[in-house]
């Protein structure tokens, strides 16, 4: 089929979809069908096309497009239309990638459950009546039911991870690094990271590849070869050496759903059968990587927010008497409740006098988890994990609650705050029918490990 064909049923299937699961803020159906257009013609002249050619791609609506409204999920960016495009749409275009909507997240990528929208909640494509996880849970339900093929997100604390399981698809954080981010609102510049969605392993790890390397617009960004992912992805895969997969010792601990730590292990011991030597290991700060988390993102938040005055972008309070008043009025009728209570957690902790206690003090522990990761990978490979604690949870069930909220992110958290690459994939279903996500965590710049255990698993 055409990639006009393939698009117009992309479209037709959104359309159908959308008034029951809100996947998307925006259905760019003009834009992708140029764009598909431009593919077949491409294809009629004989000329090369990449991976993605024609392929229907949603895109997290915190990464700019040029001429596209690019809102973050605020309110404060509603009438935000970017003069310039981000760096992973700019390739995935070159790639011939065909992107049918920007997807629904938390405001500026804080939450776990998509339901701090400003603009719509997302619903699970399992159960309508249960979340899609977040922040990037827009991506994550649009892949799950076949909106599009495969999405992109962000993950600062388990954002692509964590909607990954909940909806039951593949999610990739890479290494810190590795994808660019210029672009990216930014919400926790040294956690943040771009990362594919994807229905099985081989599609993204194909769309890793289409967005990793060097850019020099982010200077975080690590100069190094780029593996071809897909072409590592063996039917029979057997490492050389025997792989060594370690069993994350504390997060079998309470609070673990019964039927998600039966599923998991029954994983471990799938991947104990394709070959893998399993040890237990003990990352004993994991847990405190929570609480260092809850210091360093919303601190890294309140500066990075500091910018929406008013001025530069989006909305404006007109009514406002002084400069001052219209600072207040803007942020006030622009952020939602969870922004609000980020930047007064983050401005806190950094104020004079605290910074010491708090902001300071999360760093080391911070330092204290990398160092635990890196004992760890002295003696395994591949780290294994639940990606979260528990399935998808109703709709309203712990908006009142956000130390509740919070805990989604026990599991995932603690890479971001080492740096390192980690990919949830499905493996199994709790007796409700909800999906259940394995979390497999890499040594810096092992993607192609990850994704190898993962095919293999799959
Ligand atoms: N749920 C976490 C938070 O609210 C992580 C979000 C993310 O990874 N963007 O901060």
């Amino acid at each position: 089929r055409s990639a006009v064909e393939i698009t117009t049923e992309a479209l037709e299937r959104i359309q159908t979809l959308e008034p029951k699961l809100h996947s998307f803020l925006q259905i760019t159906a003009d834009h992708a069908l140029a764009q598909a257009k431009q593919v077949d013609q491409q294809i009629a002249a004989g000329e090369e096309i990449g991976l993605l050619a024609g392929i229907p791609i949603g895109i997290k609506d915190n990464m700019c497009t040029d001429g596209i409204p690019t809102t973050c999920g605020s309110r404060i960016l509603e009438n935000f239309v970017p003069p310039y495009e981000s760096t992973v749409t700019e390739k995935l275009k070159k790639a011939g990638a065909v992107m049918v909507g920007k997807t629904n997240l938390d405001e500026f990528a804080m939450g776990s459950s998509t339901e701090n929208s400003g603009y719509q909640v997302t619903a699970n494509p399992w159960d309508l009546s249960r979340v899609p996880g977040g922040s990037s849970g827009g991506s994550a339900a649009a892949v799950a039911a076949q909106e599009c093929v495969v999405a992109l997100g962000s993950d600062t604390g388990g954002s692509i991870r964590q909607p990954a399981s909940l909806c039951g698809v593949v999610g990739m954080k890479p290494t810190y690094g590795l994808v660019s981010r210029y672009g990216l609102v930014a919400y926790a510049s040294s956690l943040d990271q771009i990362g594919p969605f994807g229905g099985c392993v081989e599609d993204a790890a194909i769309l890793l590849g289409a967005i990793a390397g060097y850019d020099p617009k982010d200077s975080t960004s690590l100069k190094v070869d780029i593996p071809n992912y897909a072409q590592l992805l063996k039917p029979n895969f057997r490492p050389k050496s025997r792989l060594r997969i370690g069993v994350i010792k504390e997060t079998f601990g309470g609070g673990l759903d019964s039927q998600v730590e039966e599923k998991v292990k029954a994983a471990i011991e799938v991947l104990q059968n394709l070959g893998a030597e399993i040890q237990i290991v003990s990352c004993p700060r994991f847990g405190y990587g929570l609480p260092a988390y809850y210091i360093i993102a919303p601190s890294e938040a309140s500066a990075n927010l500091a910018r929406y005055d008013a001025v530069k972008y989006g909305i404006r309070a007109e009514e406002a008497d002084n400069l001052v008043d219209m600072y207040k009025k803007t942020r006030a009728k622009g952020f939602g409740t969870e922004v609000k209570r980020r930047i007064m957690l983050g401005t806190y902790a950094l104020s004079a006098g605290y910074y010491d206690a708090y902001y300071l003090k999360a760093q080391k522990v911070r330092t204290l988890i990398k160092q635990d990761f890196e004992s760890a990978f002295e003696k395994v490979d591949v780290l294994v994990c639940p990606t979260s604690p528990t399935t998808a949870f109703k709709a309203g069930e712990k908006t009142a609650d956000p130390l509740s909220m919070y805990l989604s992110d026990l599991m995932t958290i603690p890479v971001n705050l080492a740096g390192l690459p980690a990919l949830s994939i499905p493996c199994g279903f709790d007796q409700q029918g909800l999906p259940i996500g394995m979390q497999l965590i890499g040594k810096v710049l092992r993607e192609d490990q990850l994704l190898q255990v993962a095919y293999a698993y799959e």
